[in-house]
């Protein structure tokens, strides 16, 4: 879906999962250089609580920049993500490689 809000391309909408979703290499690489994901793989997200992280695990959206479906933890880390609101998450769009 395409919304129009400045600097947000797509209202991304966040669904549950029964197993969460693995993060991929890239997404662990990115957390560990900026310090929210330990030497062990274990995160540390500021700000969110280890039960919010616990629901976030259980959340994925069907990222229409990567054309998968991704874990929310992912998505929530990610650089176009611009914030969540409702269920949705309002999403830059910028092509990421
Ligand atoms: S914020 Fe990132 S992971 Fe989330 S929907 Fe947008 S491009 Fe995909």
């Amino acid at each position: 879906m395409s919304v129009d809000v400045p600097d947000t391309k797509f209202l991304v909408p966040v669904k549950g999962v029964e197993k969460s979703i693995k993060l991929d290499d890239r997404a662990k690489s990115e957390l560990q250089a900026i310090g929210m994901m330990d030497d062990k793989g274990k995160l540390k997200l500021k700000g969110v609580s280890p039960k919010m992280l616990k629901k976030m695990k259980l959340e994925a959206v069907d990222c229409p920049v990567f054309e998968k479906e991704l874990g929310f933890v992912q998505c929530y880390v990610c650089s176009n993500f611009h914030s969540r609101i409702m269920g949705k998450v309002y999403c830059k769009g910028e092509p990421l490689s």
